[in-house]
């Protein structure tokens, strides 16, 4: 049965950019008479607030939307750690005790999420008693020789060569959270049974670790549905922090929801707002 999801971190009010995501992964779940999931990723403790949660169900049900099931991350933790405990035993994981900063000023190159890691801690077998925090780290060359080329497919683009080696040795455990977004979204999709993976296309490029991460785990391979995103005057996605309004506000201050939601589906934007690829 088709099955897909929104899947938004408690770490700030939903905005118009959320609404539209959620529209998108409900409206397709609906209109495939599947069903439509929510799932609350609210697993980096240190940006986490999780009294968004009930909020985030409010703005949905203003907005006319219905899930048929709830997914709570911070639940699905012994999910995390045996997967990386299986990769570890497959020589696959390394320890990484490098800050952000240290990987920034080491870094030559630029990847889809930043500064490419440049495999200090690689091979380095570092002693891991002194409580010193690690971050693990998927040794890419490695991951990539043992899967093999893979493929996948998105319903707008169409069929992709993974290219997970564009992102180098990605972190699976991070220092400052039990999982990584890529570990905790490919192990989540597929315990919750999504048949359709729809977000924004600000993550299409994740998909490519996500894939390797299926094959490397034998999980089965969903399709993806990446959308536009909505775009502020500037071309830049829209955000809370740039003064987006949140749902909440436009709730609390008696605006239609459901007609809202019409609106967003017949591409019909508030002033300066459009859809499309992010200049950032
Ligand atoms: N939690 C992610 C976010 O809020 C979405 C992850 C996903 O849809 O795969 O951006």
């Amino acid at each position: 049965m088709l099955r897909t999801r929104f899947a938004p971190s408690p770490n700030g009010p939903l905005h118009l950019g959320h609404a539209y995501a959620a529209i998108v992964a409900h409206d397709l779940a609906r209109a495939g008479g599947g069903e439509f999931l929510l799932r609350i990723e609210d697993i980096d403790g240190t940006r986490s607030r999780p009294e968004l949660a009930e909020a985030f169900r409010a703005d949905l049900t203003w907005l006319g939307l219905s899930w048929d099931g709830e997914a709570i991350q911070s639940h699905n933790l012994a999910r995390y750690e045996a997967a990386a405990d299986l990769l570890k035993s497959r020589g696959l994981l390394y320890p990484c005790t490098c800050t952000r900063a240290e990987v920034a000023a080491a870094a030559t190159e630029h990847g889809p999420d930043g500064p490419l890691y440049p495999g200090t801690c690689r091979g380095r077998d570092l002693p891991l008693t002194d409580g010193e925090p690690v971050a693990w780290r998927l040794d890419m060359a490695r991951a990539v020789a043992q899967a093999g080329p893979l493929i996948w497919h998105d319903e707008i683009s169409g069929e992709q060569a993974a290219r997970p080696d564009l992102f180098g040795d990605v972190v699976l455990l991070r220092k400052e959270a039990p999982a990584s977004y890529h570990l905790a979204a490919t192990l989540d999709d597929a315990a919750d049974g999504i048949t359709l993976v729809t977000r924004g296309m600000d993550l299409f490029a994740a998909t490519h670790v996500h894939r390797l991460l299926q094959a490397l785990l034998d999980l089965p391979v969903p399709r993806w549905h990446h959308h536009g995103l909505l775009l502020d005057e500037s071309g830049r996605k829209l955000a809370k922090r740039r003064g987006s309004p949140s749902l909440a506000d436009r709730r609390a201050s008696g605006e239609d929801g459901a007609a809202l939601a019409d609106q967003l589906r017949a591409a019909h934007f508030p002033a300066g707002i459009s859809v499309g690829e992010a200049l950032d």
